[in-house]
C-alpha cells in the first residue's frame, strides 16, 4: 500500500516537474495545415531532414514564389534560387522578414537554423558561402515548401 502510494507521489511529482517542459515543447508545434504528412511534420516542428536528392522542387525551374507548407507564407522568390549540387533547394535569400534564426548546437557543428516568422516551423540552415551579394545559401527542405508559379 505504501509503496504504492510512493509510485504515485513520484510519478506525480515527476508530471509537475516535466510540465512547463511539454507546455514549451506543444506551443511550438502550431500546426496550421492538417493535410501536413507524418514526414513533414517531422522536418517542420522536430527540427528533421529529409534525405538529400529527393525533393521535386530540386528541379523547379519557373518563375513563382515559395510558401510555407504549414501557414502559407511566402519565403523565396525563384529569382534567389540556385542549384547548390548539396541535394537540397538551395536561395541566396529570403524575402524580407520571412525568417527568424536560431543558433544550432547539433551533431557538434554549430549551424544557424531558420524557421518561419510566422508559424515558427523550423525550414532549414543557412550558410555564409553563397553566391549572392550577401554570401548566404539557405539551405532549405523541400518538403517544407510549397511552390506557386507566377507564370
Ligand atoms: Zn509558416
Amino acid at each position: 500500500m505504501r509503496r504504492k502510494f510512493l509510485k504515485i507521489l513520484t510519478s506525480s511529482l515527476i508530471g509537475f516537474f516535466l510540465l512547463p517542459y511539454r507546455i514549451a515543447i506543444s506551443a511550438t508545434k502550431n500546426i496550421i495545415n492538417k493535410n501536413l504528412t507524418s514526414e513533414q511534420k517531422n522536418i517542420l516542428f522536430n527540427e528533421g531532414t529529409e534525405r538529400p536528392f529527393s525533393s521535386a522542387l530540386l528541379h523547379e525551374k519557373r518563375e513563382g514564389f515559395y510558401h510555407c507548407a504549414n501557414c502559407g507564407a511566402k519565403l523565396f522568390s525563384s529569382n534567389s534560387k540556385f542549384d547548390s549540387g548539396t541535394g537540397w533547394p538551395s536561395f541566396s535569400e529570403s524575402l524580407p522578414g520571412a525568417f527568424k534564426t536560431k543558433v544550432d548546437y547539433s551533431f557538434g557543428m554549430k549551424r544557424t537554423e531558420y524557421h518561419c516568422a510566422k508559424c515558427g516551423a523550423h525550414h532549414g540552415h543557412v550558410f555564409n558561402d553563397g553566391p549572392g551579394k550577401d554570401g548566404k545559401r539557405f539551405c532549405n527542405n523541400g518538403l517544407c515548401l510549397i511552390f506557386k508559379p507566377t507564370k
